[in-house]
Formats: C-alpha cells, sequence, structure tokens
C-alpha cells in the first residue's frame, strides 16, 4: 500500500503569536510543531502499513524550505519525506494545486490529512486535492478499516456517525479520536536525523485570494467588582442589560 500524508508547520498552541508591525503576517521568532490534526494522519498511515505492508511518504509545503515537521515525520517511522519550497502567501487554493501536482508525480492508494491547519483554520486544502485528483474525499474521519482495494471510513457529523465506503485511490482527512499519536523513539530520532530530505524548488502561483492584514484580538478590559452579597445583584443585573447587552 502506498500512502501520502500532507503535513504542515503551525505555530505551538502554547506560543504567544505577535503580529508583524507592517500586520503582513506573526513574527517568526515562535515555537513551531507539527500540525496536530497531521499528527493524526502520520499515525493512522504508519498503524495501515504496519498492517497491511508498503510505503509512507509525508509531504510538506513550507515557504522557508524549514524541514523540522518532516524530521518528526521520519522519526515517528514515516519512511521517506519531502520538501516543497515555494513562494510565501500561497492561499489554500495554491497549496491544493503545488501538493496535488506533486502526489500526481507519484503512485499512491490513500493521501492522509488532517481535517484543519490550527493556524489558518481553513479546512480547505484536502477537498481541493481531491477534486484536482479527480479522487474520492472522505472528511473528518474517525475510523478507518482497508479492505482489499476499499476503505472503510467512519466520518463524525452532527449527533452520530456515517459510515462511507470507497475505493482506492482517495483522500481521508483525520480528526480527533482516530488514534493516539505516538512519540517518536530515541532511535527514530537517530535514524530521522541521518536521512536526507529532498528539497523540490516550485514556481508559486498568482494569488486567488490575498490576506490584506492581520489584527491581534483586542485585549480584554480587566475584570471589575461591583459590590457583594445580595446587595451587587441589582447593579450586576443592570450592568449586564445596559452595558453587557446579554440580558
Ligand atoms: C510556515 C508557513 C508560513 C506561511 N506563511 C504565510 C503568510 O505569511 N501569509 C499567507 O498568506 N500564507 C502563509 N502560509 C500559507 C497559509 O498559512 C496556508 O497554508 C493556506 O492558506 C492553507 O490553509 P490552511 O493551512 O488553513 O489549510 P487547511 O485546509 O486548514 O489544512 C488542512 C490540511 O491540509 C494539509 N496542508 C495544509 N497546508 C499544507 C502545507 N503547506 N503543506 C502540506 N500540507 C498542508 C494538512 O494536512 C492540513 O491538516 C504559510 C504556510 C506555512 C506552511
Amino acid at each position: 500500500m502506498k500512502i501520502i500524508v500532507c503535513v504542515k508547520r503551525t505555530p505551538d498552541t502554547t506560543t504567544q503569536i505577535r503580529v508583524k508591525p507592517d500586520k503582513s503576517g506573526i513574527e517568526q521568532d515562535i515555537e513551531w510543531i507539527l500540525n496536530p490534526y497531521d499528527e493524526l494522519a502520520v499515525e493512522e498511515a504508519l498503524k495501515l502499513k504496519e498492517k497491511n505492508g508498503g510505503i509512507v511518504t509525508a509531504i510538506s509545503l513550507d515557504p522557508d524550505a524549514n524541514n523540522s515537521v518532516l524530521r518528526r515525520c521520519l522519526a515517528m517511522g514515516v519512511d521517506e519525506a519531502c520538501l516543497l519550497k515555494g513562494g510565501k502567501n500561497y492561499d489554500s487554493y495554491s497549496v491544493a494545486k503545488l501538493l496535488a501536482d506533486e502526489i500526481k508525480q507519484r503512485e499512491y492508494n490513500l493521501v492522509l490529512f488532517g481535517k484543519q491547519a490550527i493556524d489558518d483554520d481553513n479546512y480547505q486544502v484536502p477537498s481541493m486535492v481531491a477534486t484536482l485528483l479527480d479522487v474520492p474525499w472522505v472528511s473528518v474521519v474517525t475510523k478507518v478499516e482497508v479492505n482489499g482495494d476499499s476503505v472503510c471510513a467512519t466520518r463524525q457529523i452532527e449527533g452520530g456517525e456515517e459510515i462511507m465506503e470507497t475505493k482506492f485511490p482517495c483522500v481521508i482527512s483525520c480528526q480527533r479520536g482516530l488514534n493516539e499519536p505516538r512519540y517518536p523513539s530515541l532511535k527514530g530520532i537517530m535514524l530521522a536525523k541521518k536521512k536526507e530530505i529532498p528539497v523540490k524548488e516550485i514556481a508559486s502561483l498568482p494569488e486567488s485570494v490575498a490576506v490584506t492584514g492581520h489584527e491581534a484580538p483586542s485585549p480584554r478590559p480587566p475584570g471589575r467588582i461591583v459590590g457583594e452579597g445580595s446587595g451587587a445583584v441589582k447593579e450586576l443585573v443592570r450592568l449586564l442589560k445596559e452595558e453587557a447587552k446579554v440580558l
């Protein structure tokens, strides 16, 4: 079985994000991690390989040619990695087109994604890649079962689950609950350090959507004590009605 996993570098969830003074993006001197939903996709690829045999390839598109998330994938047990280096400011369609162009040059049964990237939260790349590859797509998947040349995927829907079956090749995007991603072993980390990660320079595409600015959320106003005991209730209700306008 040939499995491709698309992985993105995202800011660590605990990092303090700062917007650049010119509002063109965020300051880059922060901690970066493998997008947590992509970690689920990597784990699932490894589990499928352990059960059915095959090869797992991780692909990442990164404007700075930073290969740290691909090193982590290799340390987890991925067989090979490929880094696509392109211009900055790509929108979801450009990301999908560049990934799909790379995937088309490879043999694959299954392409795995996270359901979303936790920084931009667009949820768009997997569906666009599936469309560009002209293969079926199942999203927000919490269980994957392979039966010969087809795959049965359970997906989360409002108030229940939906079970879908499709033939390979196909695209699946992964949701929390699918598995528990493994920690890389020391041996895995050492082996990953030695592996070569090919870098492909790719031409940027014209933007179909441009980000025109970034704003940090306005700081929360400080809390206010309006009084004590039952005597404060009247004033609290007035403030909730007239200032906060939540009643
Ligand atoms: C390090 C970095 C810096 C960036 N800086 C800027 C910037 O300054 N300004 C700007 O406009 N845009 C920038 N981009 C592009 C932008 O952040 C998004 O990649 C793009 O809009 C796609 O949206 P999304 O990440 O929300 O994708 P979603 O559709 O939410 O992602 C879903 C899934 O698609 C896959 N995926 C998404 N992106 C990639 C990728 N690059 N490589 C491999 N798989 C991927 C992952 O499996 C992910 O879980 C940057 C991207 C990266 C990786």
